[in-house]
């Protein structure tokens, strides 16, 4: 069997639809899976043991058999917990087949074959009786089914059908509830990725703003949550608002319901500010007594010194559809709506509880103004981020005359409005007719001169930006464009930027090692088979490939130079030949080295570059600082070379590095 994928081609730009082996998807599902994060997020797994032990003492000392369910159960993890802990039997449900596979071998090897059934079956298939996939109910519910936002994998429909069929009337829990937590703030920095700003442009004949049309101030923005590492976002960047308050909770142990529906709080502001966002989190208390909690609570919220990095349980930012001034001591309304699988917040003045009751809607909201959908969060943030702005503009100014014909490809790029803006005096000036700028809907390879009104393209200009490209390389693209558009250019064209350079460094992560390294043993039980299922996945083919992650959230300090290991000629067209490199970089520190960072540069012109990577390494020690608009490729290293000294330090990485000028894609081979 063959499956298709939807993948963007970076020659083109284009998605197409390719016949991958059928294992490709589920190779990909493994390999970029969170399972490994979990098995090494040691505080969740501890709780949950003790909680599964907690659960299992409380029915045994009822005089009952314990028979557990455990939905979702991926390597069998908490139901090999239950049964260590005593449980009668356990019944572990998976609808993943790979991992349900895993799970039977995991369960065999660990010795629970006569205590653990593996179901692969979703939760809402699996039948109860006699000829049924459990004999009875459960009397306990076991289930790790939450996203960052709680209820995105659909933890309420599971529990709601769970308990309707699956489980006993009184049965224990584990986790026994959840609790949602909101805290109200004000955050230039996070309101960037929902809204755009005035663009300040200083043209010769003095400074103008850009400013969005109102469809765009007012526009509620998208439903969707934006899930980040909210402990690397520095206190200065957002004010407080509001002393952390319980949204809702969720016990487990009791019927769930999953209809949509909404909560309110009162909240007394304990600052005067302008209300944009509502940061919240999660915790779970594993027993009925809270005395075993798991939590998210960010940095400034978290009392205990003990704190665990995790990446499949994050915090959320919401962005309010509005911003709202609020005044310290002047009580408001928070509404969380939710459905089965989201939330979102409204803000209201507190007025008459009634009057405010009559305003709750609970549909989500609808962008009106379109951008939302062309600009995802981060690309918001870079759109606003005035430093950049500058220094394309620095390079507009040198490059735009009086008699330009500017061609922009990009996606959704501001830049053909700034050209605008900064030509805009000379076509006064010149008494021509107020400039225009015109959108092609056509691809590069399919423009005619009639699009162009027969003129040929003194100026091409890119960021380049491209919303289909997932690594950094395959905003290359714009390269293939301006090879497809050539018999369009004058001899004496000028492509801005004119060249782009791809930069490399050794790393060692603080924290995101873990997601990509075996486990071993995860609380005594032995879960090697999901390692080698992982390491399987990785070589699935043969070449490891390197993968997008944004570096701001997850830090890491540099264990050798940056690099520039290939550039890329715009002037030139796109060559036929590959271009690859070979060569090695210094180890300059101790540390571990987990894998090889890949950025672009962008030459705007000769003395103007835009990093999309490595912003500066802060100190001595190498940490790092990265562009915070964009996702850097991280090349994990298959073994990990530590050196505690300088003299130990293996001297070099050699590395081998091949642009294929035919697919667009970057292969790397390194050697430590
Ligand atoms: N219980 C494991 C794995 C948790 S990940 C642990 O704690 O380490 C969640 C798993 O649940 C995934 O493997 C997913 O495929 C599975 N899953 C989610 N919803 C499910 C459902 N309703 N029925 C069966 N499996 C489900």
């Amino acid at each position: 069997m063959k499956t298709f994928c939807g993948r963007a081609n970076p020659t083109t730009g284009a998605m197409e639809w390719l016949e991958e082996d059928e294992n490709y998807d589920y190779h990909q599902e493994i390999a970029r899976s969170r399972y490994a994060d979990m098995l090494h997020d040691k505080d969740r797994n501890v709780k949950y043991y003790q909680g599964i032990r907690a659960a299992v003492s409380r029915v045994k000392e009822r005089g009952e058999k314990a028979i557990v369910l455990d939905i979702g159960t991926g390597t069998g993890l908490l139901s090999m917990m239950a049964a260590s802990a005593g449980a009668d039997f356990c019944y572990a449900i998976e609808v993943f087949k790979p991992m349900a596979n895993a799970a039977v071998k995991i369960v065999e090897k660990n010795g629970f074959r006569d205590k653990i059934k593996v179901i692969n079956k979703h939760s809402t298939e699996v039948t109860v009786g006699p000829d049924g996939d459990m004999q009875c109910r459960a009397n306990i519910l076991v289930t790790e089914l939450f996203d960052t936002e709680l209820i995105g994998e659909g933890a309420l429909p599971t529990y709601e059908h769970a308990h309707k069929y699956l489980v006993q009337e009184g049965c224990e829990a584990v986790p026994h509830r959840a609790t949602v937590y909101v805290q109200l703030v004000e955050s230039k920095r996070m309101w960037s990725w929902n809204k755009l700003f005035p663009i300040h442009v200083e043209a010769e004949d003095g400074e103008k703003i850009i400013v969005s049309p109102s469809e765009m101030e007012n526009c509620p923005g998208v439903p969707s949550v934006c899930d980040i590492q909210l402990n690397q976002m520095s206190s200065s960047d957002f004010t407080i608002l509001s002393d952390v308050v319980t949204m809702f909770s969720v016990d487990f142990s009791k019927p769930v319901r999953s209809a949509s529906t909404y909560y309110r709080v009162q909240l007394e502001p304990v600052k005067s500010g302008k209300a944009q966002i509502v940061l919240s989190w999660w915790d779970i208390d594993m027993d009925p007594s809270g005395m075993i909690n798991c939590t998210m609570a960010p940095y400034w919220v978290k009392s205990t010194s003990a704190f665990q990095w995790r990446d499949h349980w994050m915090q959320c930012v919401y962005f309010l559809p509005n911003e709202e001034p609020v005044l310290q001591g002047e009580k408001v309304h928070l509404t969380a709506c939710r459905d089965e699988y989201s939330v979102w917040y409204k803000l209201q003045k507190a007025r008459g509880e009634e009057e405010n009751k009559a305003d709750v809607r609970v549909e989500s909201p609808v962008c009106r103004c379109q951008a939302h959908l062309l600009w995802n969060r981060p690309r918001f943030g870079e759109l606003n981020d005035q430093n950049r702005t500058r220094q394309y503009i620095k390079s507009l100014m040198k490059v735009l005359k009086t008699d330009s014909v500017c061609l922009c490809i990009s996606d959704g790029s501001l830049l053909p409005v700034l050209a605008h803006y900064l030509g805009a005096k000379q076509f006064f000036k010149t008494n021509h007719l107020e400039d225009k700028i015109k959108i092609i809907e056509a691809r590069p390879e399919l423009l005619t001169s009639s699009h162009l009104e027969d003129k040929k393209i003194s100026v091409l200009v890119g960021e380049p930006f491209f919303t289909t490209s997932l690594l950094p390389w395959h905003n290359l693209y714009f390269w293939y464009a301006r090879t497809a558009v050539t018999s369009h250019l004058t001899s004496s064209v000028t492509v801005l930027p004119q060249s782009a350079s791809l930069h490399m460094m050794i790393v060692e992560f603080q924290d995101l090692w873990r997601i990509r390294s075996p486990c071993g043993t995860c609380e005594g039980f032995d879960v090697q088979t999901m390692d080698d299922m992982i390491k399987n996945s990785l070589n699935f083919r043969e070449s490891k490939e390197a993968e997008p992650h944004p570096l701001w959230e997850y830090p890491c300090k540099s264990l050798s130079d940056p690099q520039q290991v290939l550039t890329f000629d715009f002037r030139k067209t796109v060559p036929q030949h590959c271009l690859s490199t070979e060569g090695s970089v210094n180890l300059l520190r101790k540390g571990k080295s987990h894998g090889a960072v890949l950025w672009m540069e962008y030459h705007l012109a000769s003395d103007i570059s835009v990093s999309t990577g490595l912003m500066q390494i802060s100190n001595e020690k190498g940490n790092c600082e990265w562009n915070p608009h964009c996702k850097q490729a991280v090349y994990f290293f298959s073994s990990v070379i530590e050196s505690e000294t300088l003299s130990d330090l293996p001297s070099a990485v050699t590395y081998a590095i091949n642009f294929n000028t035919k697919t667009g894609e970057i292969a790397m081979d390194f050697e430590l």
